[in-house]
């Protein structure tokens, strides 16, 4: 009884896995979207990548041929499609990126939540509205992280349709140029399905093309789920390793 149960268990997770690296081999219409927050020097949170981990990552991708897009430049064809995300607009985004991007030719879409470029955030340094205008648009998408990064998960309709209006005001008022992507702050939005839709309805009224959450799922296309794209969440303290197996499998669990 029990050995086969065993039995059937290790050929569970050897069809999962296999099938994993099945879909890793041929990406037809794979779309992985990762997701950054912080550069420095040396790291040991999870926020922060180091800059020596993060060139190896940006090294690697490159290596593997993957295509950086923009969320702008999705169309139905995605072979190994890569965004590569930053949020918040930390200053050393600015410092850091431009020089890393355009070695591997790579590309990178910023999610600004414009007040923490008005008042600041904690004691982190933010990029100004200047420096936003400023990065070089062949390298650089800037997107929508909501205005004031409140959770959107129990806001109402109201405050997030507001909420919205303002980020993408302020955005215009600095003639920053903009793709109508969201990043939910925190990741978070409503679990209940009328929620959901209720949200989702709001987001088409504002006009926003693709919403992305946390999830650490690889995504394909075409989508249903425009509003619920998955990010793979990398953590500054992941080894090359580590960072590979989660473009291959996503979240490092099998169910
Ligand atoms: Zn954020």
């Amino acid at each position: 009884m029990i050995t086969s149960f065993s039995i059937t268990f290790v050929v569970i997770v050897f069809i999962v896995i296999y099938f994993r690296l099945y879909l890793y081999l041929f990406p037809k219409n794979r779309l992985t979207i990762l997701m950054y927050h912080q550069i420095d020097i040396k790291s040991d949170d999870d926020l922060t990548v180091s800059l020596e981990n993060l060139e190896k990552q940006f090294e690697y991708l490159r290596r593997r041929k993957y295509h950086p897009k923009f969320f702008r430049d999705i169309d139905t064809r995605h072979n190994n499609s890569i965004i590569i995300t930053f949020d918040d607009g930390y200053k050393n985004n600015y410092d850091y990126l431009p020089y890393l991007l355009e070695k591997f030719n790579l590309k990178a879409t910023i999610f600004i939540p414009t007040k923490f470029i008005q008042e600041g955030y904690k004691d982190y340094e933010m990029m100004s509205f200047e420096e936003i205008r400023s990065l070089d648009k062949r390298c650089f998408e800037i997107a929508l992280h909501s205005h004031s990064h409140k959770s959107f998960r129990d806001s109402t309709t109201n405050f997030i349709k507001a909420d919205l209006q303002e980020n993408m005001k302020i955005l215009k008022d600095h003639q920053i140029e903009f793709s109508k992507v969201l990043a939910y702050p925190y990741g978070k939005y409503p679990k209940k399905k009328t929620e959901k839709e209720k949200l989702f309805l709001n987001l088409k009224n504002s006009g926003i093309l693709f919403a992305v959450r946390i999830g650490n799922k690889i995504n394909y296309f075409p989508t249903k789920n425009s509003y619920e794209l998955q990010r793979i969440d990398i953590k500054g303290t992941d080894t090359l390793i580590k960072f590979k197996l989660k473009l291959i499998f996503g979240k490092l669990k099998l169910f």
